[in-house]
């Protein structure tokens, strides 16, 4: 049935063999990250005989398993592909939250922008994730740090070799329990600067979620643990060596003279949500937030002089990271036994409330399911 409402609604097709009670608690013991999926997923296709023009039809829940995809099918070839990522936290009432998700809707519709996919209406974005959670409930975890990840997807399923957007798309959610991602302790971690990769160009898509993008990050990762390190950092070389950003997570400064600094969206940089909220958690501290150009020898001078007083990480996986040491083969910028700044944990642990329902919510963040 083809439905053009902005709203269409889930079939629900519940699996016939969940996993038992037992296996998802053995599960749930020890999520990790990003190595068990519930028992369920949503999708979503879209059919359009020209680009662009087409709709979206069969939203249905269904059971998670593998998908029957044309071995002609586009995304397999020419990687039209988008992707997105959020939680769902559970609160200490038992009711299960998301945080801003309709930034994630609007991301997934710029991103789908840039690559030639069609738009999502924001409302089946929220009902193919509130589908998916209702149905695999059990598995959001209550722990400390724990949290359901959720993530959704579109992928171009339309079996051709020509070089051109498909013209079918289908969306989907899947969900995988998250543990803490510190174990426990928030220790600073180690940056690998990347000279020999660029991860986007004025132009390209850097500012799009879509897998080419984390497939052309892979190498200089590798490079990255090689040396002991759990992030890359990319620069901008053809601009002074701007700071871009890490290959999952966005940077940040604070100053000795409190400001809160952030590479600006240059287009070449994705724009994280919990950069957003980072932003507006600043300004709400009435610090000097800022939103401009900052190079590696600003980096360099300012750690060396004092003037850059914390460098933190953020993102949705691991929320705020403290950055001690920053590296490559000839220099080392900071020090790996540095402690976690002041305004770095009291940001983390703000966001992190918010996240999960200990703290006042005072932008209207939460989104309950
Ligand atoms: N930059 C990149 C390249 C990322 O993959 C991510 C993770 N989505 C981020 C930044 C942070 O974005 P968010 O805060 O929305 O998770």
């Amino acid at each position: 049935m083809t439905q053009t409402a902005t709203e269409l609604s889930f079939a629900q097709h519940l699996s016939e063999n969940p996993k038992t009670a037992q296996e998802r608690a053995a599960i749930l013991a020890n999520p990790g990250f990003g190595d068990y999926f519930t028992d369920h997923t949503a999708v979503v296709d879209y059919t359009a005989s020209t680009p662009g023009e087409g709709s979206w039809h069969d939203a249905r829940i269904e059971p998670y398993g593998p998908i029957a995809l044309d071995p002609a099918a586009s995304v397999l070839h020419y990687g039209q592909e988008i992707f997105e990522g959020l939680k769902a936290y559970r609160h200490a009432d038992g009711s299960v939250w998301t945080f801003r998700p309709e930034a994630n809707a609007a991301r997934l519709n710029r991103s789908a922008q840039r690559l030639a996919l069609p738009q999502l209406p924001e409302q089946v974005f929220l009902d193919a994730i509130a589908g998916v959670v209702q149905a695999d409930q059990e598995w959001v975890p209550s722990g400390d740090g724990e949290s359901l990840y959720l993530r959704p997807f579109m992928i171009a399923t339309e079996a051709f070799l020509g070089v051109r957007a498909a013209r079918e798309v289908s969306f989907r959610v899947i969900a995988s329990p998250a543990g803490n991602y510190f174990g426990g302790e928030l220790k600073p971690v180690s940056i690998w600067i990347s000279r020999n990769y660029a991860r986007a160009g004025r132009g390209g898509t850097g500012a799009a979620k879509c897998g080419g993008n984390y497939a052309a990050s892979l190498l200089p990762q590798l490079e990255a643990e090689a040396h002991g390190c759990k992030q890359v950092l990319f620069l901008d070389q053809e601009n002074n060596n701007a700071v871009e950003e890490l290959g999952g997570m966005n940077v940040f400064f604070v100053l000795k003279d409190g400001s809160l600094v952030t590479p600006a969206l240059s287009g070449s940089i994705l724009e994280g949500v919990t950069r957003s909220s980072v932003l507006q958690l600043g300004r709400d501290r009435g610090l000097d937030v800022q939103e401009r150009t900052i190079t590696l020898d600003e980096w360099r001078d300012g750690v060396a002089s004092g003037d850059i007083a914390e460098v933190f990480a953020c993102g949705t996986a691991a929320v705020i990271t403290p950055i001690g040491r920053l590296m490559d083969e000839n220099e080392e910028i900071g020090s790996a036994d540095a402690k976690a700044g002041e305004v770095t944990l009291s940001i983390r642990a703000e966001l992190l409330g918010i996240q999960t329902g200990t703290v006042e919510d005072k932008h209207g963040w939460l989104h309950r399911l």
